[in-house]
């Protein structure tokens, strides 16, 4: 039986979920969905979006709910091979109880496969081993305007696989969960349905070298969290065990 938990949402408090994405909205529409234990993910690309993150906690104390819900929050690299905007002081203070974190760039590299992929690969590795990040998020997602730049990426049978064995391995030697995502791979109509097959595969490659998987939704606007039931379907279809399963 795959958990009923979504690890990855986004509020419209930091804007960039849209206004349908209210704290009551999001809990409601979470319960309808069968959800059982949720995580609150909104952006941190730089310390000065901590202020917003102190009031979405506030908003999550004053609700009253059936579900276990988590303050957590995703992190961004400040620049191409920079850290996170973290630390364990940061977590304390804030009291955030997990964080997801992962590249949102190709960092002007989209045309060229050789640079790009390295890029991805390298910074997917230091997620693995920041003790601090708990989950990898969406491997290979690229946002529209740079996906549409790389004609070369047709699915991801173009990533080799001793880099899959080895995020794999890692995953499953650091703990560090490696995220199946809804929203940005297969509820997004850029991606072509071979590329969306082909997740799959990738998913399961990364299994087959004992990784982990943490569940989202990566919704940004309310009907989007129905998303977590496509990365249920497909964390069954991969056969994982309850304890290949991340929970905060
Ligand atoms: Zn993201
Ligand atoms: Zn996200």
């Amino acid at each position: 039986m795959i958990p009923k938990c979504d690890y990855h949402i986004h509020t419209d408090l930091i804007g960039c979920a849209d206004k349908t994405m209210r704290i009551p909205a999001i809990l409601h529409k979470c319960g309808l969905l069968g959800m059982e234990s949720i995580g609150i993910t909104d952006h941190l690309n730089t310390l000065e979006q901590l202020p917003i993150h102190r009031r979405i906690k506030e908003r999550l104390d004053q609700e009253e709910t059936a579900l276990e819900v988590y303050f957590g929050v995703e992190l961004n690299f400040t620049d191409l091979d920079q850290g996170f905007p973290y630390s364990q002081k940061i977590r304390d203070e804030m009291g955030f109880q997990f964080a997801i974190g992962g590249i949102h760039s190709a960092y002007g590299f989209a045309p060229d496969k050789g640079k790009c992929l390295a890029i991805q690969h390298r910074h997917h590795m230091k997620v693995m081993e920041d003790p601090l990040c708990n989950v990898l998020v969406h491997p290979y997602w690229f946002a529209d305007r740079e996906f549409v730049q790389m004609d070369w990426f047709t699915d991801l049978s173009v990533i080799p696989p001793a880099w899959v064995r080895e995020l794999g391995a890692a995953s499953a030697e650091t703990g560090t969960a490696i995220e199946i995502n809804g929203c940005s791979f297969f509820h997004n109509p850029i991606y072509s349905r071979r590329w969306k097959e082909s997740y799959i595969e990738y998913l399961k490659g990364l299994a087959q070298a004992g990784a982990i998987f943490s569940l989202g939704s990566d919704a940004h606007n309310i009907n989007q969290l129905s998303a977590i039931q496509t990365v249920r379907a497909v964390a069954d279809e991969l056969n994982l065990l309850p304890e290949r399963i991340w929970r905060p």
